[in-house]
C-alpha cells in the first residue's frame, strides 16, 4: 500500500455515504476502505482525524488557461493547480476562455503541465474571452471552426461555451444560441450559455434569457450564473423566478451559479432556495482578477452556500458526483471507491463568525466555514496553497470575530 488516508469522516452524498473510513491507496487507485486498516502495511499514513474527506472537489467554471493571454490585454486566468489541487480542488472546467483560433495551447501546454485534471469548453467567440466584449461583429462566431475545434480537442473539451451578454445580443440575438447549440449538437457534447448582463444592460436580454430557456437549451445543457441579479437573469421583478426557469429545471437543464466578479447575489440564491430553486452544481468562475478580491475559492464559495442555507451534504453533492454527473462523467469523477482513481479532497469545516461578499458587494453571515487540508490527486499528496486572504483560507471575521 502506497498511502493511507487514516481516521477522517468519509463524506461521499452522491453514494449516500458517510462515515469514518480508512481509505488504502495503491499506484493511484484506492484499493480499500475500511473502518481500520493496518498502517504497518503503509507507505506512507497521513492522518485525517476529525477531518472531511470527500470525493476530489469538482470546479465547473474555472478560468485557467493562464499563461497564454498577456497581462494588460485583459490578463484574467490564474495558474490551473492554484485553483485546482493547491485550492482542494482535483477537476476543473475552463469555460470558454479559449475559442477555436487560440484553444489549443490549453491541450498542448496546460493539461500536460498541471497536476490539476482539467476539461474545456470552446468558446463559440473565434478568440474566446482574449478580448472583451468578445463578440461585436458577425464574423466573430466561425462555427465551422468551433465544430472543428471540439472534435479535434476531445477528450479535454466537453463543450461549447457562449456568453450571452454584451453586444452579442445586437449582433446576433437569440441567433447567437442557436448557433452554439449546433456546435454543440454536431460534436455530442454540453452546451454552456453565460446568462446576466452586467457591464451596460441591454433591454432585450430578460427575453432572450426566456427564449434561450424556452427553446435552444436541452436536457443536459448547463445555464450559467443562475444567481445573476443582472439584466437576463432568471428573476421577475416581483422576486420570484420566471417559469421558464421552472420547465427548464423539469427538462433536466442543468443550474450552476459560477460566483464571479458580476454574477452571484445572496439575496437572489436566497430568494431561489426559498421558491424550491437550488442549483445543481457550485462554481467559481475564478480568476486571477477575483480570487483575491471577490470569490475567493472554491472552498469560500461553498461556505456561501451554507449561509443561503443548503446542508453540508447539500455543497458537497453540489461540487463532487452533480458536476461529474453534468460532465458525463459519474463512472470516474466524484465519487470515492474501490478501483478508481485515488482523488481525494479532505476538507475541515470550521466554526464561527463569519462575514462574506457577494458579487454586488452586500454583506452576509455564515457560521460555517469549508477550508482545504490536503489534496490527493492519483494518490499524490499535495498541500494547499497559503490562501487567498492575507491570514489564509478561512473567510473574513464578522463584527464579533473581530472585536
Ligand atoms: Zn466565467
Amino acid at each position: 500500500m502506497d498511502l493511507l488516508i487514516q481516521g477522517g469522516e468519509v463524506l461521499d452524498p452522491g453514494q449516500g455515504l458517510r462515515g469514518r473510513l480508512d481509505i488504502a491507496v495503491s499506484q493511484g487507485k484506492i484499493t480499500q476502505m475500511a473502518p481500520r486498516i493496518d498502517p504497518r502495511e503503509a507507505k506512507r499514513v497521513v492522518d485525517v482525524s476529525g477531518k472531511v474527506v470527500a470525493p476530489g472537489l469538482i470546479d465547473l467554471h474555472a478560468h485557467v488557461y493562464a499563461g497564454v493571454r498577456t497581462v494588460g490585454v485583459n490578463e484574467n486566468c490564474l495558474m490551473p493547480d492554484l485553483a485546482g489541487v493547491q485550492s482542494g480542488v482535483t477537476t476543473l472546467v475552463d469555460p470558454g476562455s479559449g475559442g477555436c483560433y487560440n484553444f489549443s495551447g490549453f491541450t498542448r501546454f496546460l493539461v500536460p503541465t498541471s497536476r490539476t485534471r482539467l476539461f474545456a469548453l470552446v468558446n463559440i467567440a473565434r478568440h474566446g474571452l482574449f478580448g472583451m466584449p468578445e463578440i461585436t461583429q458577425r464574423d466573430d462566431i466561425d462555427l465551422e471552426g468551433a465544430i472543428t475545434c471540439v472534435e479535434q480537442n476531445k477528450p479535454t473539451v466537453l463543450g461549447v461555451k457562449l456568453r450571452m451578454a454584451g453586444p452579442v445580443l445586437d449582433v446576433f440575438g437569440i441567433e447567437a444560441a442557436r448557433l452554439a447549440k449546433r456546435a454543440a449538437r454536431e460534436t455530442h457534447t454540453k452546451l454552456m450559455v453565460h446568462i446576466g448582463d452586467s457591464r451596460e444592460e441591454r433591454p432585450q436580454a430578460n427575453r432572450l434569457t426566456q427564449q434561450l430557456l424556452a427553446e435552444v437549451l436541452e436536457p443536459g445543457d448547463i445555464v450559467t450564473h443562475l444567481c445573476t441579479h443582472h439584466a437576463g437573469g432568471v428573476m421577475r421583478q416581483d422576486g420570484t423566478v420566471i417559469p421558464e426557469l421552472r420547465d427548464a429545471i423539469k427538462a433536466g437543464v442543468v443550474l450552476d451559479p459560477a460566483h464571479g466578479r458580476f454574477n452571484f447575489n445572496f439575496d437572489i440564491a436566497r430568494r431561489q432556495l426559498d421558491q424550491g430553486v437550488t442549483p445543481d452544481t457550485i462554481s467559481t468562475d475564478i480568476g486571477l482578477t477575483n480570487w483575491r478580491t471577490t470569490v475567493h475559492s472554491m472552498t469560500e464559495t461553498m461556505s456561501k452556500f451554507l449561509a443561503v442555507g443548503l446542508s453540508l451534504e447539500d455543497v458537497i453533492l453540489r461540487t463532487t458526483a452533480n458536476p461529474a454527473k453534468a460532465l458525463g462523467k459519474v463512472d470516474t469523477l466524484g465519487a470515492i471507491a474501490v478501483g478508481r482513481e485515488a482523488d481525494v479532497s479532505v476538507l475541515e469545516v470550521v466554526d464561527g463568525d463569519w462575514e462574506f461578499t457577494d458579487s454586488s458587494g452586500a454583506r452576509f453571515k455564515g457560521t460555517r466555514a469549508i477550508v482545504p487540508v490536503v489534496t490527493i490527486r492519483a494518490g499524490e499528496v499535495i498541500a494547499p496553497d497559503w490562501g487567498p486572504h492575507p491570514w489564509g483560507w478561512l473567510p473574513a471575521p464578522g463584527p464579533r470575530g473581530r472585536s
